[in-house]
């Protein structure tokens, strides 16, 4: 039954044409300089990978851009020249940052992305001593926080994946397994039901589960344990997939597990029915906030309530006190908020949300309930 997905798949060359239009249109009249990662990826179709040696898109204000890329690493872009891009390879023993100054032309500023090694910044900056350094992250998130129709479909193709990957939970999940154990059965099968890789497992049981970020650990899972269960990976479009759904190894041992995790299940679900073109991105957060604060939880809710999700599992808008950017149609994020008793144990609810013309559109279809195992 296991589905293998192709590793890489490019969106249309017009689809990146335009992109590529856009992203010199936003950045009005600064150079681009876009190292290999997810904007590389959002760009030209390939995410390409940082090495000592420069590999960067060189979006200039007038003129065509280009790709300066070793000429060992050039095989790997192939069909980027069908973009319009030129492809400027280089050899070892060549200055790749005056190439990149070239392109460049003249510019009074320069926006590197925001993950671009520092030893490649600085080499720009030398290259180009007059030019101001600022980050492409505002330029290029404008253009990747709304999702187009091809985006939300393998945002849909990656929450059906991780939905069937949480419907097999109980096959791994019992009293005497490590988390890590359990972990590894996860991780295969996140590869196995259809994404690329696992990109994250986490199996925090009993007091473990009390802080959100645990990964994974050698403690054996108890009767009675309840365990939060955060998992996702990209497809071969190359956007993410993240769930979290709660479990208990049998009966749960502490016996406010089951009014606490009704709390948290109100709260999640205020914050997706908050979800609507208009709304600020805090709003959403508050929403979910209020139902926890008002059980008098608040202070064991120690996170903001999403993230963007695309091609990088944390992306914009965060959805967090603060933030008063307007949802519009197409963008997506997690709704996830959690209640964390120290010591003891934890629990949360995540689904991704898109946001349609009249409210939201989950990406999850688990169901929200405490799973028991
Ligand atoms: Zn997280
Ligand atoms: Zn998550
Ligand atoms: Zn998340």
């Amino acid at each position: 039954m296991a589905r293998r997905a192709p590793l890489l798949s490019v969106p249309e060359s017009d689809v990146l044409r335009a992109r590529l239009d856009r992203a010199r249109a936003a950045a009005a009249g600064t150079g681009l300089v876009i190292a290999p990662g997810s904007d590389l990826r959002y760009l030209i179709g390939r995410p390409g990978g940082s090495f000592e040696r420069l590999t960067a898109l060189i979006v200039p204000a007038d003129g065509a851009p280009a790709l300066v890329v070793p000429k060992l690493e050039a095989p790997g872009f192939d069909g980027v020249a069908e973009l319009g891009v030129d492809i400027v390879t280089w050899v070892d023993g060549v200055d790749p940052y005056r190439l990149a100054a070239e392109r460049l032309g003249g510019v009074e500023r320069v926006a590197v992305s925001d993950f671009t090694p520092a030893l490649h910044v600085l080499g720009i900056r030398d290259a180009l001593p007059k030019a101001e350094q600022v980050l492409a992250g505002p330029i290029v998130r404008e253009l990747r926080m709304r999702k187009d129709a091809a985006e939300i479909d393998a945002l849909r193709k990656a929450g059906a994946a991780i939905d069937r990957v949480h419907a097999r939970v109980g096959e791994w999940l019992r009293a005497g397994r490590t988390e890590a154990e359990v972990g590894a059965d996860i991780a295969a099968a996140i590869v196995a039901e259809g994404h690329t890789e696992a990109d994250f497992v986490i199996v925090a049981s009993g007091p473990n589960g009390a802080s959100p970020h645990h990964a994974l650990s050698d403690r054996v899972i108890e009767a009675g344990d309840v365990v939060v269960v955060d998992i996702g990976g990209p497809v071969a479009e190359g956007y993410n997939s993240d769930s979290t759904r709660t479990y208990s190894v049998g009966t749960p041992r502490d016996a406010d597990v089951a009014a606490t995790y009704a709390v948290l299940q109100e709260a999640q679900q205020a914050a997706v029915d908050a979800v609507r073109p208009g709304a600020t991105a805090e709003s959403i957060d508050a929403a979910a906030r209020d139902v926890i604060a008002a059980a008098g939880f608040g202070d064991y809710f120690i996170h903001r309530t999403g993230h963007g999700i695309g091609l990088d599992v944390h992306e914009e808008p965060y959805i967090v006190a603060g933030n008063d950017l307007p949802l519009e149609p197409g963008m997506a994020f997690s709704v996830e908020p959690g209640i964390y008793q120290p010591g003891r144990w934890g629990a949360r609810i995540e689904d991704i949300v898109v946001v349609t013309a009249e409210g939201a559109e989950p990406m999850n279809k688990q169901p929200h309930e405490l799973v028991q195992v």
